[in-house]
């Protein structure tokens, strides 16, 4: 197995480094194209007004990387098209740093990094640790190791992803979820500047929307383990034949 492992956080960060021992256990072939500091929540930006400077890692037989000054799709891009010697077998991110539950996905460089593999055709898959501050990887590494050989055993369809959240702690085990909708209030501080002049700072707290039966946001909240399946395709098919009204208005 040929792996290219990507995260947001940063190619220092403790949960890229406790997912790399993972890959190394199971005896794979380790590439890391990480940024070279976080950068969490910039979605799937990519960089194109300036070019993108590259360093090189090396850590030991199994594993060799490059840290990349851009966006996690930046990275993946690039390690699909200049790093890598051969195709991979799987493009895995994480493990990050804070849960990307339901519509966080949409913001998580994370997810965009396991995106952005799946957009160029590989198998793809994201993990989120859904802890804030100190984090403990050693849980979901050892979770990762039994569920990582078993998960690939099967094929995903064209252009689906899993999106993986770990709860706190030692997990319950596992369900298979649907994503929940969450979304941030109160979020802008605004304060000013030591020259008078108006800021804002975006914070906020998180208010899930939807955390029903069957979604991400319950089963970790449950202590379970998520896995969603993610598809490529954002077309509403539901509201095709609907909408077809318009074409003869
Ligand atoms: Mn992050």
């Amino acid at each position: 197995m040929r792996v290219l492992l990507a995260n947001d956080d940063g190619i220092e960060a403790a949960g890229i480094t406790a997912l790399r021992q993972v890959l190394e256990d199971l005896d794979w072939e380790v590439y890391v194209s990480a940024p070279d500091r976080e950068r969490s929540a910039v979605g799937h930006g990519i960089t194109v007004h300036r070019p993108l400077r590259v360093r090189k890692y090396v850590w030991g037989e199994k594993s060799r990387g490059w840290s990349v000054d851009g966006t996690p799709a930046d990275c993946v891009k690039l390690a699909l098209e200049n790093f890598l010697p051969q195709p991979p077998d799987l493009v895995i991110s994480g493990i990050n740093l804070g849960p990307n539950l339901g519509t966080d996905v949409l913001y998580s460089g994370t997810v965009s990094a396991a995106f952005e593999g799946l957009i160029n055709g590989f198998t793809a898959i994201a993990v989120s640790l859904a802890v804030y501050g100190e984090a403990d990887y050693r849980p979901a590494a050892a979770f990762l190791r039994d569920f990582l050989p078993q998960a690939l055993r099967m094929t995903l369809p064209p252009c689906t992803m899993l999106n993986i959240n770990v709860p706190p702690g030692v997990p319950r085990g596992i369900r298979i979820a649907r994503l929940g909708r969450r979304r941030y209030v109160n979020v802008f501080h605004r304060r000013t500047d030591p020259r008078g002049r108006a800021y804002y700072w975006m914070a906020g707290e998180v208010e899930d929307t939807d955390n029903g039966p069957g979604t991400d946001l319950a089963a970790v909240k449950d202590g379970f383990v998520s896995v969603s399946p993610l598809h490529c395709d954002l077309t509403d098919y539901n509201l095709l034949d609907a909408l077809r009204d318009l074409e003869n208005s």
